[in-house]
């Protein structure tokens, strides 16, 4: 049994959306496929996986240096002690190999866009879903049926009403959801605190809405704006500040009473557990949000889960960013607290895939072999023309 091919192409995502820091019609994303000498059905097994939203492309880092470096590998090498199925803890470690330490946005899509595809075809090898694998090895045994999911929506668009933002909400709840998220910090305190308000009329109470601020405030404005929010009472305040300002997080976590949120912009188990040291997160109520291929892929949310609960958080205080087919298995899979949904943004790559239906705010987890790519007719075209 052996690798026979890694492929990585970035693609172009189209969209006039905006969160308060960027417009996001730049936005490229890379696909990644992993072929092997397995044959099902008389074609070989490919696992597939794309690094999500919100970094550049990286299909550079994984043709120059993460894919030579696997298939440089002896075979053997990559395999489980059975010899029946490829391994992706070691395969991750060939990835990284000869890395030099920290600096790890640079990498850490590039080794977790692999990660993910080599954990597809992984679970596709075993013929179950990925949720169930991770389940099994990692999860204390029990399949879930279904995970929370809220809905990351609210953007900023061009000449967008409140009404506009209000129907907009409605169609999540109408969809199945029950909580939703909106951006804030584009606009003024006042006209997003217009927003807050329109939003707060169609989904009933704060606890049904969670703000994003995508990192935008410094400390002072942070806590000004955390001041206008508390009445509010929501779900949590999403990335008020830049990550790694743990000063600006600690005086948040000080005055502002509902939970906070962050992680998305922290790539690894390393950057979150200097977050979580310095930061002042609160175990009881606070949310972490790494994304799987974001932050070195499911192979390092293992260390990830690790470092949160040494610092006092636990399995249900992870709810991975990313919308898609990654994030929900990992959340099913490992029994985290819930999934972000994107429900018809991102063009193909946004949203689960058919077999994912939401019921109640719960998404019903994929039954089909892997990630469950093959399932999503509107991008699995463009992941097969890889190889
Ligand atoms: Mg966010």
């Amino acid at each position: 049994m052996r690798l026979t091919r890694i492929a990585a192409e970035s693609f172009p995502l189209t969209t006039n959306m905006s969160n308060s820091r960027r417009a996001l019609k730049e936005i490229r994303i890379t696909a990644v496929a992993v072929e092997c000498d397995v044959v099902r059905e008389g074609k070989r097994l490919v696992g597939y996986g794309y690094s999500s939203f919100g970094r550049p492309s990286c299909h550079t880092q994984i043709r120059e240096r993460m894919a030579p470096r696997v298939m440089a590998a002896p075979p053997e090498a990559l395999l489980d002690e059975a010899g029946e199925n490829f391994d992706p803890i070691r395969i991750w470690s060939h990835a990284a190999a000869d890395e030099k330490p920290a600096g790890h946005a640079e990498r850490s899509v590039a080794i977790g866009t692999l990660d993910l595809a080599v954990w597809d075809l992984v679970a596709k090898i075993e013929g179950m879903p990925l949720h169930r694998v991770l389940a099994e090895r990692y999860g204390g045994g029990e399949v879930r049926e279904s995970v929370f999911c809220y809905v990351g929506g609210g953007w900023y668009r061009p000449g967008q009403t409140l009404a506009d933002l209000q129907a907009e909400m409605r169609a999540h709840l109408d969809a199945g959801y029950t909580q939703v998220k909106m951006k804030v910090g584009g606009l003024s305190r006042v006209e997003d605190c217009a927003r807050v308000e329109a939003v707060l009329k169609v989904v009933g109470s704060g606890d049904h809405l969670a703000v994003d601020a995508n990192a935008v405030f410094d400390q002072r404005m942070a806590l000004e704006r955390a001041a206008s929010l508390a009445p509010y009472g929501l779900r949590w305040f999403e990335e008020p500040c830049n990550p790694l300002d743990y000063e600006a997080y600690k005086a948040v976590a000080a005055s502002y009473g509902p939970p906070i949120a962050s992680g998305e912009c922290l790539s690894g188990a390393q950057e979150l557990d200097n977050f979580l040291r310095y930061s002042a997160l609160r175990p009881d109520r606070d949310i972490l949000q790494l994304d799987p291929p974001l932050s070195y892929g499911v192979t390092e949310y293992l260390q990830i889960l690790r470092v949160a609960q040494q610092h006092g958080f636990s399995r249900v205080s992870l709810w991975p960013h990313g919308g898609n087919l990654m994030s929900l298995h990992v959340a099913g899979g490992l029994g985290l607290g819930g999934s972000e949904s994107y429900p018809g943004v991102f063009g193909a790559f946004g949203g689960f895939n058919r077999e994912v239906t939401i019921e109640r705010g719960y998404a019903r987890l994929p039954k089909s072999p892997g990630l469950g790519f093959e399932e999503k007719p509107e991008l699995l075209p463009l992941l097969r023309s890889l190889i």
